[in-house]
């Protein structure tokens, strides 16, 4: 069913006499009515971790507004439509969703969406980077699943991270397609105010969907970590959207690096222009595709990589604190477990740091719920022994029996849940109920920690987040094991094409050809 009348603002009057004007919303038919939907993690299939329903951390109804500054009660995109917001979830990276926990999720948008339909639009905010344990490329299921409830009419405007996968069967159904354009991504609110905006435009412009969608896969598969837009080729590559977006017959152009710790088909780098003129939207997408494949061979990793010893020396010798340290291979904001212990066992079982005055170690971070919980029992300044690490992980290391002085204890994080500090040695390790990312310098500060007059701070992180890159003396990233090792050639893929990029070296140029979606 299609609605009508949004766009004709002289209706307003005769509307609000109509229906009395009861509602805090805006009047329904002077304004497009949108839906909004959508769940998103990066999950690794070559982790043996798995994600549940509660990591999603799933906001349904009026409360998805909080996830948006710019839908915010007074904000003047939120005054542009009536807004129908259904399920939006968001969990950290992590190991693949188990079939129960996508089910549950998609079910309950799509049960949303039937009750409160029909619809003008969507707005379908995804990570892209969703592995779900026997389906293939979820996020196009979903978006199927949606298209069915919502029908064919409906603009749909779906948002990503560069790091997702998009499948011909994802850019059949999006209407409008858009993505990060910087890694890190600085621009994610800005990313959806993007595609919220596109959407919004093209309904009250009357325009609709765009007459032409340019898809092209590009058979390139590269980490994260190679392919910061901080530094070349991809500061370049990805300076070269923005202009395309401003040609008057171009809506919209986006390039996904893809996510490198999944074996589907669909896994590899996309370009997508979308807009009304054909010439320009066929040869925007061209032109961004050959220049990604030209620059390939320059993607380098955007610090230095060393082994863990060699990593572990530099830090020892260099003057310039806080010297940071990635613990790539386990790094849970790329898919990793993120309590493998290896890392920390090496560290433990170093020398220097066996005594208290030796050089100042901060360890973030290592779930312990055993520990946790022995040292909220026994309470700041106490000595504590306790298990952590390796419940998820221990391909490359088992749990480590932790002693040390409780230094700080603290609750209410929504990751972590309960947060301590142990201090073994001249390690300050932080330890965890549950997973947490630490990028931020008040997550160290809010736990008595003071990572500028560190020496050495370790992180379970690929590249630096802004905070951590602006703080940091010397940083190395440590081709440490885990989930998301960030050694390719390493992985045993089975299922995605080839040739690709790197892994197929000698291959020949690609057919960059753009294919007009339907
Ligand atoms: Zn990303």
């Amino acid at each position: 069913m299609k609605r009508m009348n949004y766009i004709k603002v002289s209706c307003l009057l005769a509307i609000i006499f109509i229906t009395g004007c009861q509602t805090s919303e805006p009047v329904s038919s002077q304004f497009p009515k949108i839906a909004i939907a959508g769940i998103g993690i990066e999950s690794s299939t070559f982790s043996p971790a798995q994600t549940e329903e509660e990591a999603f951390h799933a906001s349904t109804g009026s409360d998805v507004f909080q996830m948006y500054s710019f839908l915010h009660q007074d904000s003047s995109l939120r005054n542009r439509a009536e807004w129908i917001p259904t399920l939006r979830g968001h969990a950290l990276p992590g190991g693949i969703v188990t079939r129960e926990a996508y089910e549950s999720l998609v079910s309950k948008t799509l049960k949303m969406l039937r009750e409160n339909g029909p619809y003008d639009g969507l707005f379908f905010d995804i990570h892209g980077a969703m592995s779900v344990v026997g389906l293939e490329d979820p996020e196009g299921d979903m978006i199927e699943r949606i298209r069915e409830v919502v029908g064919p009419d409906v603009l749909i405007s779906t948002s990503m991270d560069l790091h997702g996968n998009v499948s011909q069967r994802l850019a059949t159904y999006s209407d409008l397609i858009t993505c990060y354009r910087m890694a890190p991504h600085e621009d994610a609110v800005e990313s959806d105010r993007r595609a919220v905006t596109n959407l919004l435009e093209r309904l009250e412009s009357g325009k609709g969907k765009p007459a032409f969608k340019a898809w092209i896969p590009v058979p390139i598969l590269l980490p994260g970590e190679k392919t910061s837009t901080r530094i070349e080729p991809g500061k370049g590559l990805y300076a070269k959207v923005d202009p395309v977006t401003r040609q008057d017959g171009v809506i919209d152009a986006a390039i996904w690096i893809g996510y490198a710790w999944a074996d589907e088909p669909r896994n590899h780098a996309v370009v997508m222009v979308t807009g009304d003129d054909r010439e320009q939207v066929v040869s925007s997408a061209e032109m961004l595709a050959n220049e990604f494949w030209k620059v390939r061979n320059e993607f380098e990793f955007v610090a230095p990589t060393a082994t863990l010893e060699e990593s572990l020396a530099m830090a020892l010798t260099s003057d310039s604190k806080p010297f940071i340290i990635s613990d790539m291979g386990d790094n849970p904001t790329a898919g990793g477990a993120g309590d493998v212990t290896w890392t920390l066992q090496q560290i433990l079982e170093r020398p220097e740091f066996k005594d208290e005055s030796g050089p100042q170690l901060i360890y973030a971070s290592i779930p312990g719920p055993d520990l946790v919980a022995k040292a909220v029992d026994a309470g700041e300044g106490q000595t504590v022994t306790g298990m952590v690490g390796a419940m998820v992980d221990d391909r490359y290391a088992g749990p480590i029996s932790l002693t040390g002085t409780v230094t700080a204890i603290r609750t209410g994080d929504i990751h972590a849940e309960t947060e301590v500090v142990v201090r073994v040695g001249s390690v300050h390790v932080i330890v965890t109920k549950k997973r947490k990312p630490y990028h931020h310098e008040s997550d160290f500060t809010n736990l008595g920690l003071d990572p500028r007059s560190a020496d050495i701070v370790v992180v379970k992180i690929g590249y630096l987040v802004p905070e951590l890159y602006d703080m940091r003396g010397g940083w190395v990233m440590a081709l440490t094991p885990g989930g998301v090792d960030q050694d390719l050639e390493r992985l045993p893929y089975k299922h995605i094409k080839r040739p690709m990029f790197p892994l197929d070296k000698d291959m020949e140029d690609p057919d960059l050809s753009a294919q007009l979606m339907e």
